[in-house]
């Protein structure tokens, strides 16, 4: 990379490192087959696909944001998951944030969702369609009771662990994020069929929609793999340790670390979009 470019890159970055990211300034893929890059929380994707906005069995929440983009692996996810819930007779999927044109990372929101095989799912399912104005501003419903130590009954539904399982039964999902006491209603609930529970994991916040993440995809021989789920379905002791002690939970994150360089190639790819503009 010549030197000049990176120079005015590195300022780029300077300069949004506050309001925004210069992945927010790439607007459409980078054409190229379809690479994920690095890691989930510091990478970017080659060859992103949209996810189509009109579809029987979902609907895409703030279209206007552009984070609808991801590995084809992630729209051919979705395609399956849908396919299921409408087979199920379970309501509409509302999907949230995926990642932007290039991946890269987002602003405010979201550490991970760059590498374009992340996908947020509201769990809400329903019966009929949002109007556009909904779709832009789309209200959230918050399954965890104030405590944080268990659901809230009356806004639980069997519907939504369906929904989740579902999820988690898929060949390309390598982990499911939820809140806890979300994570305590599946152990509770599941029955003797729990090996799904096992890609099922407790994290803050995510009291309303699920993050799912895939697997890398084999032939994105730069795609970093995080390190395997423990065996079980993680229902026992760590579980228990997420919902005993309140200081170890806060529904914030914690501080955000130091922002990593992104890998090589994702340098790269930015600074040849800067340069052809
Ligand atoms: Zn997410």
């Amino acid at each position: 990379m010549k030197n000049w470019i990176f120079a005015a890159l590195v300022s780029a970055m300077a300069a949004f490192a506050t309001a925004a990211t210069p992945w927010q300034q790439v607007k459409e893929p980078v054409a190229g087959t379809a690479q994920a890059i690095g890691e989930f929380s510091n990478g970017c994707i080659i060859g992103a696909q949209a996810l189509p906005l009109e579809h029987s069995g979902y609907q895409v929440m703030r279209p206007q944001q552009l984070r609808y983009f991801g590995h084809p692996d992630l729209l051919a996810f979705i395609d399956r998951l849908t396919t299921k819930t409408a087979s199920n007779g379970l309501g509409t999927v509302m999907i949230g944030d995926m990642g932007m044109p290039a991946g890269g990372r987002f602003a405010t929101g979201h550490a991970s969702h760059q590498s374009g095989l992340d996908v947020d799912v509201w769990l809400q399912l329903p019966g009929g369609r949002w109007s556009d104005s909904q779709l832009k501003n789309p209200k959230a419903i918050d399954l965890v009771a104030g405590n944080g130590q268990a659901v809230v009954e009356s806004l639980w539904s069997p519907d939504v662990a369906q929904l989740i399982k579902l999820a988690a039964q898929d060949k390309d999902v390598a982990r499911i994020f939820v809140n806890a006491a979300i994570k305590q209603k599946l152990c509770d609930t599941a029955g003797i069929d729990r090996t799904w529970l096992r890609k099922v994991r407790p994290w803050f916040g995510h009291r309303a929609h699920m993050h799912v993440r895939l697997r890398c995809p084999s032939s994105s021989f730069e795609c970093e793999e995080q390190a395997a789920i423990p065996a079980g379905d993680g229902c026992g002791a760590e579980l228990a340790s997420w919902l005993e002690a309140p200081k170890k939970l806060p529904n914030a994150k914690p501080k955000d670390p130091v922002i990593p360089e992104p890998p090589a190639s994702c340098k790269a790819l930015l600074a040849s979009h800067f340069k052809a503009k």
